[in-house]
This record gives structure tokens, C-alpha cells and sequence, in this order.
């Protein structure tokens, strides 16, 4: 009876059962690297700076539109410093269709408003409005950094970037101290924290003359001493507040990972490192690193912009072949993280529909929200496609979705590249406390994308 069982049961196992002791030691190798990575990218243009860093180093130059394409060639194209696609060119042309993983490196934050200066009773304040989907109570009473840049008139980028050195100062939203909080408590978790109320404390010494607002002038007098700037050049800045967490092991095993931004830098490492260890791929491989994810991926460098339809179109014509016939032959994973089961909450989640930790990379057939709605839904024909790559090349794999059916739900790009007729299926890695300001992945199951990566990446 036991063959029978083990014949027709479909079983998962812990994926620390799967691989041996020098799978392990890759592993830990390959998260060092990401915690790394993680920790200097706190922005997307932080992590389109950092990963044209690493890709240079290897060998990648910045694409020209004409230039004559070679196998093994690698590219890439930097879109407005917020957004990047990198590409190995294959050994067949791009008629044969691409490998494409696409993730993003936005992530939720608090972003300054346009105007956010303003000093009440003898405090200074950074106003905001926060940036993809938050629980706002969260993003109160812990440390903030300050990144972004400040356009200047004359069209000069300031980098900015206060907090993330341990010397450096930080910033904080306060709260209402529990003593005081008996209205506040009555609230609902949504309203106890309005989107007003978010407000960065930033200095508290008034200026040493007899006039108004004297803590601003005192603020605006240190930013001038660092970047010769005023309160209007405020008006032409990106600037952020991100938590001012450092990425660190988690777990007397250390087999987790904690720190802001694993949604979605943990799946762009992921295709970031299998497209650098591709050599001389069969079909070309690329690579996308989007922005604008969280808030639904418009603009010039969301995936639903045409940066990415250009920069495929130069390609294909370098190679006398139709944008639309490489498309219709192409492949991608939609790499963004899902969540992960959680047995502190799980009343959301059908259990065996879930991703756990530990079990692989998450491949989900759909995503969307009540009757599916917003999914692109890959093929069967492509999750078996699937399950023939990775047992090939001993990828741990899930499937999953996202919490029960009545629950909720969620999307990423997934459709955007269906959209375009390119067979796509979303795949990454599972997430616990996903936007919060610190999330919580597993080492194994980060190891596993970059494996699963790499195998779409590497197929003949
Ligand atoms: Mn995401
Ligand atoms: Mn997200």
C-alpha cells in the first residue's frame, strides 16, 4: 500500500532534505552576497546604480541601438537611472524568441512630498505621502534614512543619502505614548495612523536670531552647508524615507534573512547573478530590473512602458527579425516574491495552496484577486514545461498562491509581459511580513530563484 501511496500521492519535502552539505555552502555563499547587495540598495535607483556596477565588472557594456550583435555578447540599457534590462546574446537569433526574468526594484516607502518642510511649536517636519501599499502603523517609531536625489534648475542631480552610515544621523514618525492613546486604541488599525500624520521629525534647535520659524531656518542652514540647497529646490526632488534597518541574519540557525526591500531586490539578485553566470546561452537571456511595480506599473519606467518593447525592437532589428515574431517565441518568469505561509496567521491562507518557507522557489500558475481577476494565468502546457526544467536541473520548486480565495489577492507584472504575447508565469520567492518595513525571506528558498533563474536561463 505504501508504493501505492508514494506512487500517486503528490508529497513536498523541506528543502534542507533535498540538497547536501556542499549545496549548503553555495547557498550561504550566495546570500552573503545578497545581504550585501540588499543593504546598499535602498532605492531603485540605488539598485540600478549597484547592479550596472556588478554587470560591468563582468564584462557588460552599455547597448547603442545599430550595434552589431555576437553571441555571447552582453548588454545592457540603463532606463533613466530607475529601471535597467541587461541581455546575453544567443547563439540563434532572437526569432527563436528570449529568456526573459523580469523583477522589480521599486519597494514601499514613505516618499517626501513636493513641498515637505514646515516647523511646528519649535519642532521641524518632513511632511509625506507614502508609496505602495503599506500598513502605515508599521512605519511609526522606527529609524529612518534619507535617499533620493535633488534636481537643481540648472539640471545638476544631487545624490542624497543621510542615515545609512552608522555616524550618521536618523529620522522618526512618532507615536502617541499608550498613557494618552485611549481614543487613538479605539481606531481601527487602518485609521490609528492617517497618511498625514506621517511626518519625519528632522531637527529641533532654533536658529540663533530673533525671527520666525527659527528650527526650519536652522534645518534649511545644515542642508545648505551639505548641499548648497533651499527650500525650493525641494520642489524638484525624489527623496525618500526608508527603514534604517540593516540586513541581517535572523534565527539562531541564521537561516533567514530580515531587512527592508527583499520585495522585490531578492528576486532582481536572483536573475541578476544567473544572468552573469549564463555563458554563450542557446537563446538570448534578459534581463529586467522594473520600477514602478508597486503602484501598478505605469510610467516611463514601469513594465507597461515601452522602454522595454524599444529596447527589444533594436535588438531584433540588429538581427533582421520582427519584434512581434520574437515575442510570440519568448519565455518569462515573472520573478516577484509571494507570500509566505504564516502559522501565526492562518486564517488567510489555504495551507496546502500556500508557499512555506523552505520549499523552493514559488511558481504560481495565476495570481489576481476573487475570480482570478488581473491574472495573466500561464498554460498548463507551461507549468509543465516547468516541472520537466527543474527536475532536469534540480531546482526545489513550489507551487503556490496568494492566501485563501475569498482573502484578497495581488498582481505584479506578470500580465504586462503576457499582454505583449510572451508566455509568462510568476515565480519568486516566498515572503514573510511582506511591505513591511522589515521582511523576512528564507536563505534556501533565495538560493533556489537564482537556481530556477538560471535554469530558464541556461535551457537549449
Ligand atoms: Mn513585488
Ligand atoms: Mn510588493
Amino acid at each position: 500500500m505504501d508504493d501505492m501511496r508514494k506512487e500517486l500521492f503528490y508529497e513536498q519535502k523541506n528543502g534542507y532534505d533535498l540538497i547536501d552539505a556542499q549545496e549548503r555552502l553555495e547557498l550561504e555563499d550566495y546570500c552573503q552576497g545578497y545581504m550585501d547587495f540588499l543593504n546598499d540598495s535602498r532605492t531603485e535607483r540605488e539598485a540600478v546604480k549597484n547592479a550596472i556596477a556588478m554587470a560591468e565588472e563582468r564584462g557588460f557594456i552599455e547597448y547603442e541601438p545599430g550595434m552589431e550583435l555576437r553571441p555571447g555578447m552582453k548588454l545592457y540599457r540603463n532606463n533613466r537611472g530607475k529601471a535597467l534590462m541587461l541581455a546575453v546574446i544567443g547563439k540563434q537569433d532572437l526569432s527563436h524568441g528570449a529568456v526573459i526574468a523580469g523583477a522589480h526594484v521599486d519597494a514601499p516607502r514613505l516618499d517626501l512630498k513636493q513641498i515637505p518642510l514646515y516647523e511646528s511649536d519649535e519642532m521641524c517636519f518632513f511632511r509625506t505621502h507614502y508609496y505602495g501599499g503599506i500598513k502605515k502603523y508599521q512605519w511609526v517609531t522606527i529609524p529612518l534614512e534619507l535617499h533620493g536625489v535633488v534636481v537643481l534648475k540648472s539640471g545638476e542631480v544631487l545624490d542624497v543619502s543621510i542615515g545609512r552610515e552608522p555616524c550618521e544621523p536618523k529620522f522618526v514618525i512618532t507615536d502617541l505614548l499608550p498613557h494618552l492613546a485611549a481614543d487613538q486604541m479605539k481606531k481601527t488599525m487602518k485609521d490609528g495612523i492617517t497618511g498625514e500624520g506621517m511626518q519625519i521629525l528632522i531637527g529641533s534647535v532654533p536658529y540663533a536670531d530673533e525671527g520666525k520659524d527659527r528650527v526650519k531656518l536652522a534645518v534649511l542652514s545644515i542642508l545648505k552647508d551639505m548641499y548648497d540647497i533651499s527650500e525650493e529646490d525641494f520642489l524638484s526632488a525624489e527623496l525618500t524615507a526608508v527603514p534604517a534597518y540593516d540586513v541581517c541574519e535572523i534565527g539562531l540557525d541564521r537561516s533567514l534573512i530580515g531587512g527592508y526591500g527583499h520585495d522585490d531586490r531578492v528576486c532582481a539578485y536572483a536573475e541578476l547573478k544567473a544572468i552573469f553566470d549564463v555563458e554563450e546561452p542557446e537563446r538570448t537571456c534578459v534581463c529586467i530590473l522594473a520600477d514602478k511595480e508597486e503602484t501598478g506599473s505605469d510610467g516611463v519606467s514601469g513594465m507597461q512602458s515601452a522602454a522595454f518593447d524599444c529596447f527589444m525592437e533594436d535588438l531584433c532589428q540588429s538581427q533582421g527579425v520582427a519584434l512581434r515574431r520574437c515575442y510570440e517565441k519568448s519565455f518569462c518568469l515573472s520573478a516577484d516574491v509571494s507570500n509566505a505561509y504564516d502559522p501565526l496567521y492562518p486564517e488567510v491562507s489555504e495551507k496546502r495552496s500556500e508557499a512555506k518557507i523552505n520549499y523552493g522557489m514559488g511558481i504560481s500558475k495565476f495570481t489576481g484577486a476573487r475570480g482570478k481577476s488581473g491574472t495573466s494565468d500561464a498554460s498548463a502546457e507551461l507549468v509543465a514545461y516547468l516541472r520537466r526544467l527543474f527536475a532536469e536541473k534540480s531546482v526545489v520548486w513550489q507551487l503556490c498562491e496568494l492566501g485563501k480565495v475569498d482573502q484578497g489577492g495581488g498582481g505584479t507584472i506578470a500580465m504586462f509581459m503576457a499582454n505583449r504575447n510572451i508566455d509568462t508565469i510568476d515565480a519568486g520567492v516566498p515572503v514573510l511580513s511582506m511591505h513591511a518595513p522589515f521582511e523576512v525571506v528564507a536563505k534556501f528558498d533565495c538560493y533556489m530563484t537564482y537556481k530556477g533563474v538560471l535554469a530558464a536561463y541556461s535551457d537549449k
